[in-house]
């Protein structure tokens, strides 16, 4: 899926941690262009469209994405029914939310029943996530969701990893809680949008950034601990 020029020039929900941590990630990443492959990328955009539009497993041929969708649904149910109970909520999936226009957000999986919504955000492929409680990305969905639905108090939100053990991590947030959350997301867009923001070099951020095979403070870093 094609994203447009105004999601393009700004921040996104899943840019933020790494935004958080070294200032000049975002415009770094506008600047350079990516070197390493798009292969799993790739495969995580059609896993994620098979969830969109709900593909029939028995209409999926390749056995891991299969197996992707199969836990993938299990876990939402499991989920959906620990915050709604039997109740039917409002579902929609992969809607783009903006902060004013600061940041924007497309949300995976997104059920609203009154006062509660719950999120979810699927991480389709192998490896290892930082589980929901602690997870930047998902912090900044929900931050979305409180900033779009003023009738919302709380957000339940769920990170999805069907080839993990548990398959899904959960976490609770008040409305209270997310409006502080919100001003320090600000903070960091204000930062990342600035005149020569600073560049602080770190595993979590370098791994992904684009500038990484240019950047002179990442080099330094890398040096400083080789030559420890
Ligand atoms: S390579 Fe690392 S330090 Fe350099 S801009 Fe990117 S995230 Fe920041």
């Amino acid at each position: 899926m094609e994203r447009s020029e105004k999601v393009q020039a700004k921040l996104s929900a899943s840019k933020l941690e790494a935004s958080s941590l070294c200032p000049a990630y975002f415009q770094a990443n506008q600047r350079f262009t990516w070197q390493g492959d798009r292969d799993s990328a790739n495969e995580g955009t059609i896993r994620h469209e098979i969830e969109e539009n709900q593909v029939p497993l028995d209409k999926i041929d390749d056995d891991e994405r299969r197996k992707c969708a199969y836990r993938s649904r299990l876990a939402i149910q499991e989920c959906r029914e620990k915050v709604f109970g039997s109740e039917d909520g409002v579902i929609t999936r992969e809607e783009r939310y903006w902060y004013e226009d600061l940041w924007s957000g497309q949300l995976d999986y997104m059920e609203a029943l009154g006062v509660n919504v719950f999120i979810a955000d699927y991480k389709t492929l192998h490896g290892s996530h930082t589980p929901a409680p602690n997870n930047i990305q998902l912090l900044a969905q929900a931050v979305l969701v409180i900033k779009n639905h003023p009738e919302v108090e709380n957000v339940f939100a769920a990170l999805i990893e069907p080839f993990n053990d548990p398959t899904y991590t959960t976490v609770k947030y008040t409305r209270k809680f997310l409006e502080e959350k919100a001003m320090w997301f600000e903070e960091v867009a204000k930062r990342a949008y600035s005149k020569d923001p600073d560049q602080v070099p770190g595993g979590k951020q370098c791994k992904w950034c684009s500038a990484l095979y240019v950047c002179s403070s990442a080099r330094s870093h890398l040096l400083s601990c080789i030559n420890k």
